[in-house]
């Protein structure tokens, strides 16, 4: 059986183990949930009993033919950026990426009000390769490029009502004004949120040449599981831009499934192309709450 989850992982920690150790992990017939634990605690060799007790590791099932997953019903994906008050020098076309904080207030509390759960991607993951059962009303909250107010606000927000999301991390703002430290991102994830990668500094995926891929994906990625102890297994393409020649390297590097914003999935790769709906600044809770349910 092929997890494609263990891929990447399982590439560093050859690199990664002493050769005694290697043997020994090659001629025992670990269970998957083991190695996963030993993998992502490669990653951190002097940290590895930490991580092995910090990172539960769900195990996935295999990836199912396109069509399988197009056939499932898509399950609403929201996409925020800043949660802050809108200020004087904010412009039109910015204030889209704004959310006023009583206004994401009163979505979270509208979405728990109207019986919404939120998922994470590997219980997406799972639903879309496998059927697996979700909670009633499923909805995955998104938080794209490392805001600091994602976790001064959003977090404790979504705490109120059990709500759990996914960061998506661009590492070239971690410990920068206005955005999140590294110790941030690991207390959202020991908390429960998922972190993902968003690239080092944004750059568009569709012109990476080379050694772009290493800039851009490599250590970034490295970096959020350096910080948070677990494997980092999703990805949000920069301005939700994508192209065909970026999904091999994104699997490639161990990747299971990439989020765009609100585009049409791709037909070969729907797990690459999974769609999100961009939450604007401008929407009432009325208007979120309609196009939750007509975008998915
Ligand atoms: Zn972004």
């Amino acid at each position: 059986m092929k997890y494609p989850v263990l891929s990447r992982f399982n590439k560093r920690t050859l690199l990664a183990l002493p050769a005694t150790f290697l043997i020994f992990m090659l001629s025992n017939c670990q269970s998957q949930q083991q190695q996963n634990k030993q993998n992502s605690a490669a990653n951190q060799p002097e940290k590895a009993q930490a991580a092995n007790t910090a990172a539960p590791v769900t195990v996935l099932g295999k990836a199912a033919s396109a069509a399988v997953v197009l056939g499932r019903k898509q399950i609403p994906i929201l996409c925020y950026h800043q949660i802050r008050n809108w200020k004087a020098t904010d412009s039109k076309a910015a204030k889209d990426y704004i959310v006023q904080e009583n206004d994401f207030r009163g979505q979270m509390k509208m979405l728990a009000d109207s019986g919404y759960h939120t998922i994470l991607p590997d219980q997406l993951y799972q639903y879309l390769n496998t059927g697996s059962a979700l909670p009633v009303k499923p909805i995955m909250l998104t938080f794209d490029d490392t805001d600091l107010d994602q976790y001064i606000l959003a977090a404790p927000q979504m705490k109120k009502y059990g709500f759990k999301g996914v960061f998506f991390i661009m590492t070239v703002s971690l410990g920068r004004p206005h955005y999140m430290s590294k110790a941030q991102v690991k207390e959202l994830s020991d908390a429960g949120h998922v972190i993902a990668a968003h690239t080092w500094d944004h750059h568009n995926v569709k012109k990476y040449q080379g050694q772009d891929w290493v800039t851009q994906i490599d250590k970034p990625t490295k970096k959020l599981e350096e910080i948070t102890g677990k494997p980092v297994k999703y990805f949000a393409y920069p301005f939700g831009l994508w192209n065909e020649q970026a999904i091999p390297e994104l699997k490639k590097r161990g990747f299971i499934a990439a989020f765009q914003l609100s585009e049409k999935r791709d037909t070969i790769e729907p797990l690459f192309t999974i769609r999100r709906l961009l939450a604007s600044g401008y929407w009432s809770v009325h208007t979120l709450s309609n196009n939750i349910k007509h975008n998915f």
